[in-house]
């Protein structure tokens, strides 16, 4: 990462970027009008790090969010309703997964979204609530091509052959393609499982696969940095996962060290690189203090070790994962 205060380039501006409604009342009582994207699919970025690790960045459609959510509006305790009125959108944002071929086997980080995802209505029929949340606020444009296990049978990798997919967190456009991995176990923090549970909040439920039954994660392992535990993931010690909460119940994020430098795989901690310089806060945290925490422990990581950074739904991941910065 490069420590310049300057602010990186704006997002590029992409074809079919969402028009908002021009009034919080079409945000309120029916969607608001949007066009679908005219780009042709992103192509997987592949690197191979010092150490011979592949790592693949493959982006499962896109979506828009409501610039509320992307940027914490004040007061901070109406900020989901902020959201709902907000009649402002972001423009089209990548839904990025990662595959890594570590020598001890593959391992997958998050699962975009299906194609499905696309017809809200019927994707989420059996939950009114998400399909109420999801289409007024979160649309999502995928295609069959776009998929995670097409674009990874495109790369010679088996979905079949995973035994490893760590979640970020349980948010829809993460889980999505969790029914690609029959045979792997998936890894989520128990604060996430156990909230999710308790009280969905993005989580949809009604889609979960019935191969999903995680293991929990519980950070048992020591300290790194400014983070106060990890959980180690491979027995070499190259690859781990960080308690990163504040987004959702129990958010975590997947870290890969090189001779030279470390990948951070960081789901939804940050929206841009620049969240994360400028430690802004969005409009979706599950818990603000949290959430601030992370992004402080995160900053201050990034600035001792030079650090990747690869959220989610940043336009310029792909790019810094290309380019190692
Ligand atoms: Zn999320």
């Amino acid at each position: 990462m490069r420590l310049s205060t300057q602010r990186p380039a704006g997002h590029p501006a992409r074809a079919g970027a969402l028009r908002g409604a021009h009034h919080w009342r079409h945000a309120f009582v029916r969607p608001s009008r949007h066009s679908p994207p005219a780009d042709v699919a992103v192509p997987p970025v592949t690197i191979t790090t010092r150490t011979g690790i592949r790592i693949h960045g493959i982006q499962t459609g896109v979506l828009a969010v409501k610039r509320a959510h992307a940027t914490l509006r004040r007061p901070a305790a109406l900020r989901l309703l902020a959201i709902v009125l907000d009649p402002t959108w972001t423009p089209l944002l990548p839904i990025l997964t990662w595959v890594i071929e570590h020598p001890e086997g593959l391992v997958v980080i998050d699962t975009g979204e299906r194609a499905a995802a696309s017809d809200i209505d019927s994707y989420m029929a059996a939950d009114p609530a998400n399909r109420w949340f999801f289409k007024r606020n979160l649309p999502m444009y995928v295609t069959p091509a776009e998929e995670l296990a097409t674009q990874m049978r495109g790369l010679g990798l088996a979905p079949e052959a995973v035994r490893t997919v760590v979640l970020t967190h349980l948010h829809g456009d993460h889980t999505g393609g969790m029914g690609f991995f029959p045979y792997a176990e998936f890894l989520v923090a128990r604060a996430e499982y156990e909230g999710q549970l308790r009280r969905p909040l993005g989580a949809v439920r009604s889609l979960w696969p019935p191969c999903f039954t995680p293991r929990l994660i519980d950070y048992d392992g020591p300290a790194l940095g400014p983070f106060p535990a990890i959980h180690p993931l491979s027995r070499a010690g190259d690859l781990l996962i960080l308690p990163t909460p504040g987004h959702s119940y129990g958010h975590q994020s997947v870290l890969l060290r090189d001779e030279e430098r470390c990948y951070l795989f960081a789901g939804d901690l940050a929206f841009s690189e620049d969240q994360l310089r400028t430690q802004g806060l969005q409009g979706i945290a599950h818990d603000l203090d949290q959430a601030r925490a992370t992004l402080e422990r995160t900053w201050r990581f990034a600035r001792q070790t030079p650090t990747v950074f690869l959220p989610s739904h940043d336009p310029h991941a792909l790019q810094r994962l290309r380019e190692g910065e």
